[in-house]
């Protein structure tokens, strides 16, 4: 089994804009290119052919105004068996609690947050108060990590900025994505490997110069702290599975990424 832990869809009728915005600076910056149409369908037709049988859906709320509609589109999200779609809130939103109220009531198991599309670095204090009450409502957060191609002079997530959170909040369930930190491999073999920081895999096929620190990573981290993603629609899926295939670590531990740990994770 293969659960997909990184993955993003937009409302069929906002995805051709939301793609439209989001392709020239991928694909210039970063050499991402987009293998869906950004619709669920697109993301379910492409993941299953891959082999993937769930999928987190990481929705992001760019701005307060944004967020109880980026949390309506989550809980749409929970009619298909197929998609965990997550919420979002905003750090400067009056509504967290009762928006993660919501989320709770409604069986959504956790949110996402993007540093660098809110402009606000993870060491600022008004991500304290989203930790708070998370961990009160067991609730875990994925929270993209290392370089952004919308911000690619300056890192909002890194590496030491995790370590400090899970420093301050051990029993928070935070989900470093694309291993850690994108372009940060370094930094992330030498600040969060062997602490209580999840990292997701998503990305790390188009990573060929930071390839064998990763490998290091995945051998060296938490069994029980590693998950597998693909990004979708930024990368291949059958490309992010090979690489974790190919990872020099046992196969107990690649079922832990590939689903275990998902599963439990999700309460599924
Ligand atoms: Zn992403």
């Amino acid at each position: 089994m293969i659960i997909d832990f990184h993955t993003h869809s937009f409302p069929d009728s906002l995805a051709p804009r939301a793609m439209a915005s989001l392709i020239p600076t991928f694909t210039a910056i970063a050499s991402f290119s987009p293998q869906t149409d950004g619709t669920a369908s697109g993301a379910k037709k492409l993941l299953s052919e891959a082999g993937v049988s769930r999928a987190v859906v990481c929705n992001i709320a760019t701005n307060a105004r944004q967020e109880p509609k980026v949390n309506d589109y989550a809980i749409s999200l929970l009619n298909d068996g197929f998609f965990c779609p997550l919420g979002s809130v905003h750090p400067d939103s009056e509504n967290i609690e009762s928006e993660l109220d919501r989320l709770k009531a409604a069986g959504i198991k956790g949110i996402k947050l993007h540093p660098d599309y809110v402009r606000i670095t993870l060491d600022d204090d008004r991500y304290d108060k989203i930790f708070a009450q998370l961990i009160k409502r067991d609730m875990f957060v994925v929270v993209h990590a290392g370089r952004d191609p919308i911000s690619p002079d300056k890192i909002h997530a890194t590496p030491e900025m995790f370590r400090a959170v899970i420093e301050k909040y051990p029993s928070l369930k935070i989900i470093a994505a694309h291993m850690g930190g994108f372009a940060k491999a370094e930094d992330v073999y030498r600040h969060l490997v062997g602490t209580g920081v999840f990292i997701d895999t998503s990305l790390s096929s188009l990573r060929d110069s930071e390839k064998e620190v990763l490998y290091k990573i995945l051998s060296d981290h938490d069994e029980n702290k590693i998950l597998f993603g693909t990004d979708t629609p930024w990368s291949i899926p059958t490309r992010e599975i090979e690489f974790i295939k190919n990872a020099p670590v046992s196969e107990e531990k690649k079922e832990k990424i590939f689903y275990k740990n998902a599963l439990s994770l999700l309460g599924i």
